[in-house]
């Protein structure tokens, strides 16, 4: 049991007898049955002058040191009347500090002490206190995360992603069947973009819940909306956290990250659906693919290589840089890479991992281990492992994909690929083989280690063996972003142009594609 918290010299006054202000103890602490319960003790005797149940008991501030304890508790009799009647004590204090102090305390005590140190439940079990959220999201990195989401301009980049937006809007819009007159949680509404959706599609009710500042800007967004948003209440708060009035038929959200995986708000989606979806409902995205094939990029390996020639210099000012040379040329290896490219880089056909959205537990994506087994189909150098996703909509109508694979309309997240300082040198046909293991870690992403190795080849290779390992780790967290550089492909500049072209008249697709040369090819590369 919680030992009690006390303030032994306030001064209490019964506002309803209008009694003078008597020297008195407050006592915060909790009854048999484990409620929270304030009491008031006059000094130097043992009478208690009252005791309020927290959980009907609101408390305000009336001057600096001055607060006042409002119950709505029913007085202990039977007479009706008394039950329309507040109870009101005005408490006094010596200082600010001490009043603030108790002000503090009430919250504490009132919430069950649970945002502190865990409360004690009636069995005498201790439930965690934290939220699933908070006990495995350091709070700075939440604190960052939830800031970059509570800006606007943040939210219109991924909504002037056109190939995000529009499938969602289409997997919604096609699929009525499973919105029309139904219970829909937006999870991480963001500007409210979904929530909207939905309620376009027909939701009987769609709650938004949206952790970040953004919160308030749904509100305006769906308030003038309002024929939707009659049908859309906003809740501030983590998915993690907020309590819901009823449960949801069909779960709306868009958690991912970089890899399908980066900000660990799959976590989120899924703790979503054990807390508030019906055990039949639906979910919009239903599952993720992480999609993977090696790739040779020599230009990329080059110039990522080059970034720590810097750390050559033997004369930087008359310093010698090159006991550094080493760390530097690991550091740029550990960066994901982050940008479009051909789908000719690719080495063999890719593979892919399914999370299915609907079945996986929270704690599958702590960890993920993925073996990877390819068959190269060129000979050549291979510099890396090249990633993306999909998910898709499993509609009761339209099953629909949302994809980001290099070759297909860009999307904000690009692609990934993990660069190895040691390439390997395969031949058409040899096998390539490694694993892709993520670990998660408090800072909302991942480490990744990466191996790939090359299985012997052509005579002698029945008797199995590996040639060349490679292996690398990279931080998920600082990607990157190879975005601004010149592409130095034909075709990549293809693919970058055909985003930018979405806003761009019709004589200048054209005119674009009359520069691509389709006869470049992976050797030429
Ligand atoms: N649904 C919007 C925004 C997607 S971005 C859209 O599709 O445009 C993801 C949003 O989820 C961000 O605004 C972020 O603040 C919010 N979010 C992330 N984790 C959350 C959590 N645990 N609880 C509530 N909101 C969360």
């Amino acid at each position: 049991m919680e030992a009690p918290t006390e303030f032994p010299s306030v001064t209490f006054s019964d506002l309803a007898t209008s009694s003078s202000a008597a020297p008195a103890a407050a006592v915060f602490s909790v009854d048999s049955s484990g409620k929270p319960r304030l009491r008031f003790v006059q000094t130097g005797s043992a009478a208690p002058l009252a005791e309020l149940d927290l959980e009907t008991t609101q408390v305000f501030r009336v001057g600096p040191v001055d607060l006042l304890c409002v119950s709505e508790e029913e007085s202990g009799g039977n007479a009706t009347d008394e039950k329309l009647c507040s109870k009101a004590f005005k408490v006094g204090f010596k200082t600010k500090d001490e009043s603030k102090g108790f002000a503090t305390a009430f919250e504490e005590w009132k919430n069950g002490r649970s945002s502190k140190d865990g409360a004690s439940l009636e069995n005498g079990l201790i439930v965690p206190s934290k939220s699933k959220f908070d006990s495995k999201i350091e709070a700075t990195s939440a604190k960052m995360y939830f800031h970059y989401y509570g800006q606007l301009l943040h939210q219109q980049n991924m909504l002037q992603d056109f190939v995000r937006t529009g499938t969602y809007y289409a997997a919604v819009l096609e699929n009525k069947s499973d919105f029309e007159g139904r219970v829909v949680v937006d999870v991480g509404a963001g500007s409210g973009i979904l929530s909207l959706f939905a309620a376009q599609a027909g939701a009987k009710h769609v709650y938004a819940v949206e952790a970040s500042e953004m919160a308030e800007y749904a509100q305006k967004l769906i308030s003038g909306n309002p024929s939707l948003g009659q049908r859309i209440t906003v809740i501030k708060g983590k998915v993690e956290e907020v309590e819901l009035p009823e449960k949801a038929d069909i779960l709306i959200s868009e958690p991912m990250g970089t890899l399908l995986v980066n900000e660990r708000m799959l976590e989120s989606y899924i703790i979503a659906r054990d807390r508030f979806l019906t055990p039949s409902g639906k979910m919009f995205p239903t599952l993720g693919r992480i999609h993977m094939a090696p790739f040779s990029d020599e230009y990329l390996y080059v110039e990522v290589a080059n970034k720590a020639l810097f750390w050559q210099q033997q004369n930087f000012f008359g310093v010698d840089l090159t006991p550094l040379h080493g760390s530097a040329f690991q550091g740029y290896f550990s960066q994901p890479v982050v940008d479009a490219f051909d789908p000719r880089l690719l080495v063999s056909p890719p593979t892919f991992h399914t999370l299915d959205f609907t079945s996986m537990k929270e704690e599958d994506l702590y960890e993920l281990d993925i073996p990877l087994n390819f068959t190269a189909t060129v000979g050549t150098r291979v510099h890396g492992l090249a990633c993306w996703f999909d998910v898709l909509f499993n509609g009761s109508t339209v099953q629909r994909w949302l994809t980001t694979a290099p070759g297909s309309p860009t999307t904000h997240w690009y692609q990934l690929r993990c660069v190895l300082q040691q390439p390997l040198y395969v031949m058409a046909g040899q096998q390539i083989t490694g694993r892709l293991h993520l670990v998660a870690h408090s800072a909302q992403s991942y480490t990744i280690y990466l191996t790939l190795s090359t299985k012997m080849w052509g005579v002698g290779a029945e008797q199995g063996g590996v040639l060349q390992t490679s292996t690398g780790k990279l931080e998920l967290k600082e990607p990157y972003y190879r975005l601004s550089q010149p592409q130095s492909y034909g075709a990549s500049d293809q693919q970058q142009q055909t985003v930018q072209t979405q806003s761009m008249p019709p004589q200048d697709i054209s005119q674009l594609q009359d520069e691509i040369d389709p006869s470049l090819s992976l050797e030429q590369l």
